[in-house]
């Protein structure tokens, strides 16, 4: 059986998991896991001219400009790999990043078919980032301060995207608490349902 292409994006506050479900989904249907922040994270550990740009903005946990990031994103979603679909992972972060990744996949004929956004509550998510910067997740931007910054950056910038989803009711929310596998199992029964009424 031929499934549908599943196109989708994969929001939630940094901590929540969504890197880990994301991966797992991408898997589960083969198809590319496209994360912002590993393609970030590699061109610095590369040591690359976008690397050497962006290092210093993700230590200080601030936002890479809308524009380098939609080039990036457009760059990316260009490789045939995505025709069978796709999990995008920390992209669209702002309001611009959304409104350019609809008319991008618009353009493409290519529109997103499910957004899943992960809820867990702040004090889990700052005890969650704690805990990874203490098993030393080699990640620089994994510390306390550092991780503070973020959240605070993900409600004044990246709440807004959750709000642009719900209105045109694309959102399906998902709880975050729970095991790996028990948040990966809501996730994909909340897909499955979604698959079926777009089979009609
Ligand atoms: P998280 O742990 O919050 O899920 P990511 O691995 O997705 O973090 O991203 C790490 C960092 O990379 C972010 O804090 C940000 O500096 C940068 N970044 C990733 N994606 C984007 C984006 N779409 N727009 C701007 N900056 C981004």
């Amino acid at each position: 059986m031929v499934q549908n292409p599943l196109r989708i994006v994969m929001l939630g506050p940094p901590g929540a998991g969504k890197g880990t479900q994301a991966v797992l989904l991408a898997k589960s249907r083969a198809i590319p896991h496209i994360s912002t922040g590993e393609i970030l994270r590699e061109a610095i550990a590369n040591d690359s001219p976008l690397g050497r740009e962006v290092k210093a903005v993700l230590d200080a946990g601030n936002l890479v400009s809308d524009k380098l990031m939609i080039d990036l994103i457009r760059q990316r979603l260009s490789k045939g790999d995505s025709d069978a679909g796709f999990v995008l992972d920390g992209f669209p972060r702002t309001l611009a990043q959304a409104q350019a990744l609809s008319s991008l996949l618009g353009e493409m004929g290519k529109p997103l078919t499910n957004i899943v956004e992960l809820n867990v509550s702040d004090s889990v998510l700052l005890e969650r980032i704690r805990l990874r910067g203490a098993k030393g997740s080699g990640r620089s931007d994994d510390n306390v301060e550092v991780a503070a910054r973020r959240l605070k950056v993900y409600w004044e910038q990246t709440a807004p995207v959750s709000a642009y989803y719900e209105e045109r009711k694309e959102l399906s929310k998902v709880d975050g608490l729970g095991t790996i596998e028990e948040v990966q199992n809501r996730i994909s029964a909340g897909l499955g349902g979604v698959v079926k009424s777009l089979k009609k």
